[in-house]
């Protein structure tokens, strides 16, 4: 591994210069040009490429996995200048990211502004190396939008909760370690004061996990079973009871995770081509060399407008943000607009591509076709996941707006 330390580099074009030579002398070359893995971690973790641990171990060891947590909690203690900048290296570079999971865009952020210190150096370190998968217990079969009418219970026991009850929709819940959670700690409360935010390995034998299958085919979440689960009372974020005002915070950190995904350099679900590129794939130009059809041509400027807009203003607003700030009810904004361009960017690449993108399997298509398929129905999510944006709206409307009820 390379001796030069960026961090120890004060402006920016050092860092800058620093960061790339780390960056190829660190990233195995089977990975390079490779922007578009994922890398969960986590105890269940068996990436088909070992380059994959590798990596992700070297970045972590250099605080690149989450670049602007402190240092005292596995990170790297990057400024926002610097993370800038190693970001878009490795957006220039296609070298993926070290890592990604709701541990470092949900959880983590949560426990810097909530967590006990024990909480911050036990569960950030962790997720910081890649060594846990988290996954988000929020939803039940009756609680969705109306979050706070869940019903699972946690009962104290000794220096533990004992917790009932079922939580649905739960991304990853079977490929994961940890599950943050609402419970249910008074039933006689108002309901927004009875919730506490639990913690909880989920390595145990009261919780089970049962795959969804979805339209697309895959299993991205699952139903997750409590019965007579066991987490420490030392798991308990913040206080009991008082699990509503972190739940909320923490939804503020799933949004914006949202929005930057379908805005700062985030593909959004299928690899970013442009869409005049794809259209020149399946359709005729004209005698300028054109693409033919000028409505369609409308269509494909007009949203590439729209995402380049997009994606700035949620730079400015990030810029903007004063350090330490987490963000508020405005993340709403940011989620709707960025969903809903999403799936009209997928509308549109599915009318682009015609019959060629309603290819299931077999001979006749393309790889990159049938997962434009699969990617398009998996968009159908991205105005539900984190929120419906029906719900945005009243959040936008209350809270931004101040708009009576
Ligand atoms: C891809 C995906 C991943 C997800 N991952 C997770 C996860 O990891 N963990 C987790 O806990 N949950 C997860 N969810 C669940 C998600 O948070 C819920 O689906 C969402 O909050 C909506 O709840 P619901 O499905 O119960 O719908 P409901 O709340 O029943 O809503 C049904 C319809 O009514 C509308 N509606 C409801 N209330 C209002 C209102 N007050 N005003 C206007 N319209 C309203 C909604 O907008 C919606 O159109 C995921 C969902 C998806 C699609």
């Amino acid at each position: 591994m390379s001796e030069a330390s960026p961090r120890k580099t004060s402006d920016e074009t050092g860092f800058r210069e620093a960061t790339r030579v780390w960056l190829l002398e660190n990233c195995p070359p089977s990975l390079q040009g490779k922007s578009q893995v994922a890398i969960w971690g986590g105890r269940k973790w068996r990436p088909e490429n070992p380059d994959e641990r590798v990596w992700l171990e070297r970045a972590a060891s250099k605080g690149f996995s989450a670049p602007m947590w402190p240092v005292a909690y596995g990170g790297g203690g990057l400024s926002k200048a610097q993370n800038k900048v190693l970001l878009s290296l490795l957006r220039e570079l296609r070298i993926p990211l070290p890592l990604v999971g709701f541990g470092l865009t949900m959880i983590g952020p949560t426990l810097l502004q909530y967590g006990t210190e024990a909480q911050k150096r036990e569960h950030l370190t962790r997720i910081a190396r890649g060594e846990v998968l988290w996954c988000q217990g929020y939803s039940e079969p009756g609680a969705g939008s109306d979050l706070a009418g869940l019903q699972c219970r946690a009962e104290e026991d000794g220096d533990e909760y004992i917790i009932n009850g079922s939580k649905i929709w739960t991304s990853n819940a079977d490929a994961a370690d940890w599950i943050f959670c609402l419970v249910r700690t008074d039933p006689d409360a108002p309901k927004h004061e009875g919730i506490t935010f639990l913690l909880m390995d989920m390595d145990q034998p009261g919780v089970t996990v049962r795959p969804i299958k979805l339209i697309s085919g895959s299993s991205p979440f699952c139903e997750t079973f409590f019965n007579d689960a066991r987490a420490l009372k030392a798991n308990v974020v913040h206080k009991v009871n008082a699990g509503w005002t972190v739940a909320k915070a923490l939804l503020g950190h799933e949004r914006s995770m949202i929005a930057d995904a379908f805005g700062v350099g985030g593909t959004g679900g299928t690899k970013r081509v442009s869409l005049a590129e794809r259209a020149r794939r399946y359709l005729p130009s004209d005698k300028s060399g054109r693409l033919g059809d000028p409505v369609l041509r409308d269509a494909i400027a007009q949203s590439e407008i729209n995402a380049r807009a997009f994606a700035l203003t949620v730079q400015r607003s990030k810029d903007g943000m004063r350090a330490g700030h987490n963000p508020g009810p405005e993340s709403s904004m940011f989620k709707v607009y960025g969903t809903e361009l999403n799936m009209a960017r997928h509308e549109l690449m599915v009318r682009i591509a015609g019959p060629q993108a309603l290819g299931w399997e077999g001979a006749g298509f393309e790889a990159d076709e049938l997962a434009l398929t699969r990617d398009w129905l998996r968009t159908r999510g991205n105005s539900i996941e984190g929120g419906t944006s029906e719900v945005q709206r009243n959040v936008i409307a209350k809270r931004v707006l101040g708009l009576p009820d």
